[in-house]
């Protein structure tokens, strides 16, 4: 029977360091965990055989002393004009997560990956949050997905967003290694301030966060401006409310010196009313003075028109509704953009493709069912 130490170590998700001592152990020298770190992170090798300038003999070690994870992409669908693609991707043990490529005019080449299989925050309008927790994501499964969107692209990606299925910051530690991998110059070589990770609010872990002081950008998904109303919607809400995730929030500027993002999916008649956007930018605008800094200097809202969710009773809002938000937001001096929206028509918001792909249907009802044509036509 094989036991932990048979199972052969993965050098995806090693730092230079790791990758430095691994070679080390196996009496190379050090410079040989430099050239692994080369191939895997920078070109993107797959194999151990592609890695050229090792020895034959040393590959066939690394073959059977090592394994390499390279995810695979069981499904791409692509939208506008394919500047947008979702892929659905293997992990080795058959299960799936999704991540999304996005192409911007400016240049931008961003990918939206997940850190976790499911999810068991519970967000009532989230199709990944119906299905629950399977597991965490490891730190190559978290950094793969960027490989293998270059693999399919052939291009380099320039910004990743952790805001796929799964809550990263419930997956704390190989997201974090997965944040210094993809930053660091033996890495993957993105800037710390082309990342961004997003929260429900997991008020512990964004102290944490805060005190790496990187210079990432952190996302808190707030979608309501007071406890109720957050508590029905975000079920985390009741453990950790609105109070103690904008005074951690804050914690995360005073500590970065960066502004805090906040996403808002806006539900017609649920929380996007003038009043509820008046609300928000009154708590932004009081918690911002907290830190000593002005509205615009500590927060960036993002709203996001909901996109209608097969099986759920929510509804986009209409343009007026969107514009008399802003209204509110701007008054209180809070700067705010609605999400450009991408990938509508191959259902881009998190957990719909993998739903749409061997989940069965009994295990996503329950929020509101209501049929695909009235989810279609709202
Ligand atoms: S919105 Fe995010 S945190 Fe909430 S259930 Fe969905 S994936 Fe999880």
């Amino acid at each position: 029977m094989a036991t932990i130490t048979d199972i052969p170590m993965d050098l995806k998700g090693m730092t230079l360091e790791e990758l430095e001592a691994f070679a080390r152990g196996m009496g190379e020298p050090d410079y040989r965990g430099r050239q692994i770190a080369r191939w895997v992170y920078q070109t993107g090798a797959v194999s151990f055989a592609e890695m050229t300038d090792l020895p034959a003999g040393l590959r066939t070690r690394l073959a059977e002393a090592a394994q390499l994870t390279a995810l695979s992409a069981l499904t791409a669908v692509r939208a506008d004009a394919g500047d947008t693609a979702k892929y659905l991707v293997r992990l080795d043990d058959g299960a799936t997560v999704e991540t999304v490529f996005m192409r911007y005019e400016d240049g931008r080449r961003s990918v939206c990956i997940s850190t976790q299989v499911g999810c068991g925050m519970g967000c009532t309008f989230c199709a990944t949050g119906l299905a629950g927790l399977t597991r965490n994501l490891t730190t190559a499964e978290i950094i793969d997905q960027v490989l293998l969107v270059q693999r399919e692209q052939g291009s380099r990606v320039t910004n990743v967003v952790f805001m796929g299925m799964g809550e990263p910051l419930a997956n704390y530690a190989p997201t974090l290694r997965a944040l210094r991998i993809l930053n660091a110059p033996y890495g993957l070589g993105i800037g710390m301030r082309h990342l961004t990770v997003s929260t429900v609010g997991l008020v512990p872990q964004i102290r944490m966060l805060a005190q790496e002081r990187l210079q990432l950008t952190l996302a808190v998904s707030l979608h309501a401006p007071d406890d109720e109303l957050r508590s029905a919607l975000v079920p985390i809400n009741r453990r950790w409310p609105i109070s103690e995730l904008l005074a951690a929030s804050a914690e995360y500027i005073r500590q970065t010196g960066r502004r805090v993002s906040v996403e808002y999916v806006l539900l017609e008649g649920v929380n996007d009313r003038a009043d509820q956007g008046g609300r928000l930018g009154r708590l932004l605008a009081e918690h911002a003075r907290l830190v000593g800094e002005t509205p615009a200097a500590a927060w960036h809202v993002n709203l996001i028109p909901w996109n209608p969710v097969y099986g759920m009773q929510y509804r986009r809002p209409a343009r007026d509704r969107v514009e008399a938000f802003l209204r509110e937001l701007d008054r209180h001096g809070v700067p705010a953009t609605v999400r450009l929206e991408r990938g509508v028509e191959i259902d881009a918001a998190c957990g719909q493709l993998r739903r749409t792909h061997g989940l069965p249907q009994a295990a996503v009802r329950g929020v509101g069912e209501v049929s695909e044509a009235e989810a279609r036509r709202s």
